[in-house]
């Protein structure tokens, strides 16, 4: 196992522990995000962009701190999904059956 092993390992958990703490403490939950970016950043690691909120550092939990809404369709662009946090930012990502995005880490 090697370092970035265990800082993804690390990542997993402390988001897991976000969005356990979420209800009973909102702080500690966004501390939790915060921790998990910086080892991300410092490794290198692809978080998952629907993990947690960029703008607010929330963990995103769908129909609790973040609303999920099929976008319109575009013509050439495909179906968009919408993430909309309670801090009011807003995310679309691309929709496709086959994303692997629901997980919070990509491997
Ligand atoms: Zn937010």
């Amino acid at each position: 196992m090697n370092i970035n092993d265990v800082a993804r390992r690390r990542c997993e958990k402390l988001l897991l522990l976000a969005a356990r703490t979420l209800d009973s403490d909102e702080t500690l939950a966004k501390r939790y995000v915060s921790l998990a970016r910086r080892i991300a950043a410092r490794h290198r690691l692809p978080l998952g962009n629907k993990a947690f909120c960029k703008e607010c550092g929330l963990p995103w939990i769908p129909g609790k701190t973040v609303r999920v809404r099929l976008g319109r369709k575009r013509a050439g662009s495909g179906k968009t999904v919408l993430y909309t946090c309670v801090c009011k930012n807003t995310r679309r990502f691309p929709y496709s059956k086959k994303t692997k995005e629901n997980k919070q880490i990509k491997h």
